[in-house]
């Protein structure tokens, strides 16, 4: 009973815009050639949120509800109580909003791993990035309400029926002190694996402080490097300089990234940066900054699928008017080109960086 419950949305993920291209194909999983550095190799790894202190887990819960009364959860700093009236990301204190849970097939190879991820997909956001690839869940509160014990409930289920190899939190950034609460109901309740914390890195660093010592891998996206990007596609003004100090803030809690044996990520930080068309510039010098500031270690995914979505490619209002055939954000209103990616990668390794998330030429993958 539980397993359909679990099934029905996977098959709905597999064909997620979430899902990295390609990755999804299981003959790549089977073939998959192991080569992991001696730096980055766990004989075994026990949970951070396992290794916390009772007094320390009350400090957690306390500080948690202490935020809710006066969010400043996220960059927008709302400063409401969340208990009698909602901010910007229109969530309110005592549930958080899931779109879908399900053992995830679409993640880095070392994150899905053989049996899946076990992604929790919160609605709503605290961004409004015009070309969201995840609109649908994002961008519209659909979904249903959890009490921090029944997200509890639900990773226990997720561990236990769906066999998966970690937590998957994904847009967490609006709901982290239920989230914080979840994860330590689940540690009494006998959650053993990971927890991946997966965010647009518009996080506040008293976030990311309630985070310490819950979250195992941070998965951040470091999206646009200039303002006036942040401000025309991710409809804020400080994206750039938050994501900076919040990946920063992310590294210096876990670390470059490492595995156990069987190739399955357990700790450290895996940044993503999904490269859009006609900003490879920006791109190159989010990979010189990682390199200079994070760590040349820093393990990175270069992501190709970008395609416009949400509002993009939209006929503005008064092209529908006057039949012209004008559109929302003409200028990336495209795919990526492949010079484009090989630029930002060559970028990259220009500035150091060499742990990349890829195919390797022996049909595995590099970790
Ligand atoms: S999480 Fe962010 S958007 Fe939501 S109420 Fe708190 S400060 Fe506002």
């Amino acid at each position: 009973m539980i397993i359909n419950t679990l099934q029905r949305p996977l098959q709905r993920l597999a064909h997620s815009p979430h899902s990295p291209r390609g990755l999804l194909r299981p003959s790549l999983i089977a073939k998959r050639h192991i080569g992991i550095p001696p730096a980055y190799l766990l004989d075994e790894y026990i949970p951070r949120y396992q290794l916390l202190t009772s007094v320390e887990a009350s400090r957690k819960r306390s500080l948690a509800y202490y935020h809710l009364n006066k969010c400043n959860l996220c960059p927008r700093r709302c400063g409401v109580n969340r208990f009698q009236e909602t901010g910007a990301c229109l969530i309110g204190a005592e549930t958080a909003k899931v779109n879908v849970i399900a053992p995830h097939r679409g993640e880095e190879p070392c994150i899905q791993g053989y049996h899946g991820s076990g992604s929790v997909f919160f609605s709503g956001c605290n961004m409004r990035c015009v070309f969201c690839q995840n609109y649908d869940i994002a961008h519209q509160l659909n979904g249903f309400d959890l009490t921090p014990e029944e997200l509890a409930e639900w990773y226990i289920k997720l561990q236990q029926v769906g066999n998966v190899h970690n937590i998957n939190l994904v847009t967490p950034e609006h709901v982290v002190p239920q989230v914080a609460l979840s994860i330590l109901a689940a540690r009494d309740m006998g959650l053993k694996i990971p927890i991946v914390y997966n965010t647009s890195s518009y996080d506040s660093l008293e976030s990311l402080e309630l985070m310490d010592g819950l979250v195992d891998i941070y998965l951040p996206d470091f999206k646009v490097w200039e303002n006036s990007t942040s401000k025309r596609l991710l409809k804020v003004d400080d994206y750039p300089e938050t994501a900076r100090e919040s990946i920063k803030a992310m590294h210096k809690q876990v670390g470059d990234l490492s595995f156990t044996s069987d190739g399955i990520a357990k700790k450290g930080v895996l940044l993503r940066h999904l490269v859009m068309p006609g900003k490879e510039g920006e791109a190159k010098e989010i990979m010189r900054w990682l390199a200079e500031n994070v760590s040349k270690d820093l393990y990175v995914h270069i992501m190709e699928q970008y395609h416009p979505d949400a509002h993009v490619g939209k006929k503005k209002k008064r092209a529908v008017a006057n039949g012209s055939g004008e559109v929302r954000y003409a200028e990336i209103n495209r795919a990526v080109r492949d010079e484009e990616l090989s630029s930002v990668r060559s970028a990259a390794e220009a500035a150091g960086l060499w742990r990349f998330c890829e195919v390797n030429e022996h049909g595995g993958f590099h970790l």
